[in-house]
């Protein structure tokens, strides 16, 4: 790895600033590391090779600018965010060819800042899964173990940061898509509060669970994108209109966890955890005592119903989402059809792969006449129990801790013939989804066995992002390294 790529994004945002270094030799970098990396890691599904380095040179001409706290920086994006005049397939069939008009929220702001987007992040199809192995391009390979999966459905944007290919990444969370590929992938990845950031441009999945938030190889790099990204905007309704702290500062702000209280909720910590997961995540929470925390055990009892519930309310929403694809208005449209509902049959047919296909027959099914009240409005009903569990347990703790997933990152095939074993690898991460609230992956070692990257979940209360980006950023310094993988 060249030693560019090899910095953090705060470090080398720090040399781009007293021009040390140039946009285009950091971009030049990052280029090069992508084309020595990509072949077998695979997590980007298009590169902006060309446009980033014409960006870059506009920004060496006008020279480094103090009030764009980006600049100069190459960043990836999940292929699920509209990019102006760039692809944005979400890793699907049927929006293959698509280029959006217009950039999102998210991604205008990072612009705006002054990042330099540099390729469009691989994703399991429409944000449905845990592997990036339903992309509908190609499976994204873990850079730590290329015989394994980097997570998903944000693996792309997991792997890219992990490989050094870029600084940080934006990726979407519906059920734990940032989390889960942090944490297989040894990086850090925080899904804000529902409302915090605009989802203005994101194609949306499971609209009263997404998220969009940064993945980055430190806590810090992550509250830099963070302090860019979040904020109101008057195009996403659901986005929320309170201030937004500056993260960065926020970081300083903590020495110790003196009087900070730690929930550890049974339900989490318990038997179905691997052994190496539970040794990482368990050291990680001694240290954070030995820093001055206190640990608190709690309940979480609705958590068994948690994944049903997900399951029930995602892919109901995925399925009223899904229907604008009809082929009359974006991307594949089956030429043969010789009326229009043969041509909705057969392009969203031909389009959406088979686990798609499967949610959107699901959640058809939980919404239609005559069972909408059995499975839709039932779990509705629960997960407000289940946002009530957790708003209780954080009326005892500041935070809750946990494992992201019961094991480190799976082998490639390991879990795609068996649906309903990939969806429970969900269990720790889909309940901060369904009660709104932020929580983050934070690397914190090695697994003893795989030898494979063990993430800690931290879930916050609600817009207190800047509390658990304090916490992590003291354990981050005290538990042992995860460093980069070797490629
Ligand atoms: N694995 C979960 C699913 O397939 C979560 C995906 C996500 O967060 N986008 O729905």
């Amino acid at each position: 790895m060249s030693d560019l790529t090899k910095l953090t994004l705060t470090e080398v945002r720090a040399k781009l600033a007293d021009k040390t270094v140039s946009a285009q030799e950091v971009t030049q970098a990052a280029l090069d590391r992508i084309q020595a990396t990509e072949p077998t890691v695979q997590a980007l599904l298009s590169v902006q090779g060309e446009e980033a380095l014409a960006q870059a040179k506009a920004l060496d001409a006008a020279g480094p600018d103090p009030a764009r706290p980006l600049w100069g920086v190459p960043l990836a994006i999940k292929d699920v965010l509209a990019t102006k005049g760039v692809p944005t397939t979400c890793g699907s069939k049927i929006l293959e060819g698509f280029k959006p008009v217009y950039d999102a929220t998210s991604v205008a702001r990072l612009k705006e800042a002054g990042a330099i987007l540099i390729g469009k992040a691989n994703m399991d199809e429409f944000a449905m899964g845990s592997t990036t192995e339903n992309s509908a391009y190609y499976a994204t390979r873990n850079p730590w173990d290329t015989s394994r999966v980097p997570g998903g459905s944000s693996g792309g944007s997991g792997a890219t940061v992990a490989a050094g290919q870029c600084y940080g990444a934006l990726g979407t969370d519906t059920g734990g898509s940032i989390r889960l590929p942090a944490s297989f992938c040894g990086i850090v990845g925080i899904k804000p509060t529902y409302g915090r950031v605009s989802r203005f441009g994101m194609v949306a999945y499971g609209s009263s669970l997404d998220q969009i938030g940064p993945m980055t190889r430190t806590v810090e790099d992550t509250a830099r994108i963070l302090n860019v990204i979040a904020g109101h905007d008057e195009r996403d309704s659901t986005s929320v209109d309170t201030p937004v702290p500056d993260y960065v500062a926020a970081l300083a702000e903590r020495q110790d966890l003196k009087g900070l209280t730690i929930g550890l909720p049974e339900e989490y910590w318990n038997k179905g955890l691997s052994s190496e997961v539970a040794e990482a995540c368990t050291t990680a929470i001694r240290t954070a005592e030995d820093m001055g925390a206190k640990t608190v055990p709690l309940r979480l009892k609705l958590s068994e119903y948690a994944i049903a519930t997900y399951y029930i309310i995602a892919v109901a929403e995925a399925s009223s989402n899904l229907a604008r694809f009809d082929g009359v208005r974006y991307g594949h449209r089956d030429k043969s059809a010789e009326n229009l509902i043969d041509m909705y049959v057969k392009s969203r047919t031909q389009g959406f792969g088979e686990e798609v296909q499967r949610r959107i027959i699901l959640g058809t099914y939980v919404l239609s006449s005559g069972y909408y009240d059995a499975y839709y409005r039932k779990a509705a009903q629960v997960r407000r129990l289940i946002r009530q569990d957790f708003e209780a347990a954080l009326g005892q703790c500041d935070l809750i801790a946990g494992p992201v997933c019961p094991t480190t990152a799976f082998r490639v095939g390991e879990m795609t013939d068996d649906p309903l074993q990939m969806y429970l690898m969900d269990i720790f991460t889909i309940s901060t989804n369904l009660a709104g609230l932020p929580g983050m992956s934070l690397p914190v070692g090695l697994g003893r066995d795989t030898g494979m990257p063990v993430g800690l979940q931290l879930t916050g209360r609600a817009f207190d992002e800047a509390r658990m980006l304090q916490v992590a950023g003291l354990l981050e310094k005290a538990v042992p390294p995860t460093g980069q993988p070797v490629l």
